[in-house]
Order: structure tokens, then C-alpha cells, then sequence
């Protein structure tokens, strides 16, 4: 399994994308998110119009999904004709058409291919092809689900935005990598993670590497040497950027 971090950053972060990664596990591809900046950074990589397999969307906040329309526009001027898989909540397909007519008018009508959605509950499972689909609930401001996806080999956790529940806990226990939301250095917000969270995580649910993402920019900017004294703490911790690639073996 191959993560490549298109973006690392939280909404108003300049300096990073939107957080977002493209797993690759065999002949299969998955993009976790696609905020505002995210088909520009896919599509410097991505020249094939049939490269992307699924879409997973963890909840309908801006960086999280307003990019799905030049996504998809893109696939179209491209020439695409496979099947486009999107993953989500309840409403992902009603949400997705939406949004694709606010920002396209009549776009939806041209499309030339398929758009297939499937629903993730908490509690299910959804297999589809190698992978197998988890979802749980976490603490944030809007409904938002983090995914555990297991190839048969590995088991990769993506937060999303929001705390760690204790389901998640459970969710995640010996997983192999987890990208996970830490908006701020401490527990200081109800309703986004944080390092030491992520650092509490990650010792409690024996989890093998985490990836902190989507930190508060200015955070990011100005705490440099807190940040550095947690990743010390722990082994596995780590700070990613923008066009990092961990390789599962
Ligand atoms: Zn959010
Ligand atoms: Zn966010």
C-alpha cells in the first residue's frame, strides 16, 4: 500500500493543501477527501482519465469536498468513460449532484461517465473489490466519519476532521498507519483533535505509525519546536508534507 499526501493543511492554509491522500493498494486507487485544492495537486500526477478507482468524502465541510466538481470536470475534458466510485455518508450522492450544479450548471447532464455511491454507516462494513470499509463517528462540528480501509495486507485509518471517540479507539487498535486530524497542540477545541490527542491515540490504540495532519496554521508556523518535542516522544509520529509518500510493505 502506497499513501502519497497531496495535502496536509487545514481550510484557510495557504502555505498547504487541503489534507488529502491517494492510496494505492494493487490496481486500485482511492482518494481520502478532495477539498478546494486538491484536483490541482491530483492532476499534476494523474494523466490517465481512468487512474482513480474511488473517492471517499469524510463529511461535507469545504476542504473536504468542494473539489469534487473540477474533479470530476476534469475526468470529463479528459475523456473518461469508467465508473467513479463515491464513498460517503447518507447524503453523498444528493450532496455531490448539488454541489456539481452550483459550481457547473447543466454539468451533471454531460457527464460521460457513471458516478456510483456507495454509503458507509457506523457499525457496517462495505467491501468493494480488496478493499474492506470501516467507518466510525468522531467529535466534530458536522457529521464526520474517519475510515479504516484494509487491503488484506494493511490497515490504514483516515480521521478526517475531529476527536477520537472511543469507537475510533477500538477502530484503529494495531493499525498500520493513521493520518490523523490535530488542529492544535492540546485538547483546547471540542470539536477538532490535537497532537498530544494523537500522541494519547496512538500509545493507547497500539497504532504502528500516525500522521499528524491538518494543523492550525499558525500552529504549524510559530510552534515548530512543540511539535518537534512531541514527535520525539514517540516513535512512528510524524509531520508530513505536501507530496510525502509512505510505502506499507
Ligand atoms: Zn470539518
Ligand atoms: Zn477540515
Amino acid at each position: 500500500m502506497e499513501i502519497l499526501f497531496l495535502g496536509v493543511g487545514e481550510a484557510c492554509d495557504s502555505a498547504h493543501g487541503n489534507c488529502s491522500a491517494l492510496v494505492t493498494t494493487g490496481t486500485r486507487r482511492i482518494l481520502l477527501d478532495c477539498g478546494f485544492s486538491v484536483p490541482h495537486r491530483f492532476f499534476r500526477i494523474c494523466e490517465d482519465p481512468d487512474c482513480l478507482d474511488y473517492v471517499w468524502i469524510s463529511h461535507f465541510h469545504g476542504d473536504h469536498f468542494f473539489g469534487l466538481p473540477l474533479l470530476l470536470l476534469r475526468f470529463w475534458e479528459m475523456g473518461r468513460t469508467r465508473p467513479l466510485q463515491l464513498i460517503g455518508q447518507e447524503d453523498i450522492a444528493q450532496t455531490t449532484y448539488t454541489t456539481l450544479e452550483l459550481a457547473y450548471p447543466g454539468f451533471t447532464e454531460k457527464l460521460s461517465f457513471p458516478l456510483q455511491f456507495h454509503i458507509v454507516q457506523p457499525g457496517t462494513s462495505l467491501q468493494l473489490d480488496t478493499l474492506h470499509l470501516q467507518a466510525t463517528q468522531t467529535i466534530h462540528s458536522q457529521c464526520n466519519y474517519g475510515l479504516l480501509v484494509d487491503d488484506g495486507r494493511h490497515r490504514l485509518y483516515y480521521s478526517g476532521d475531529g476527536r477520537p471517540t472511543q469507537q475510533v479507539r477500538q477502530l484503529v487498535h494495531g493499525c498500520d498507519l493513521a493520518l490523523h486530524e490535530a488542529f492544535t497542540l492540546e485538547d483546547t477545541m471540542p470539536s477538532h483533535g490535537s497532537v498530544s490527542g494523537c500522541l494519547q491515540l496512538m500509545r493507547e490504540a497500539k497504532v504502528k505509525q500516525l500522521a499528524l495532519i491538518h494543523l492550525e496554521r499558525t500552529t504549524r508556523r510559530d510552534q515548530q519546536g512543540a511539535i518537534e518535542q512531541f514527535l520525539l516522544q514517540q516513535p512512528g509520529l510524524f509531520l508530513p508534507v505536501d507530496g510525502d509518500i509512505v510505502h506499507l510493505e
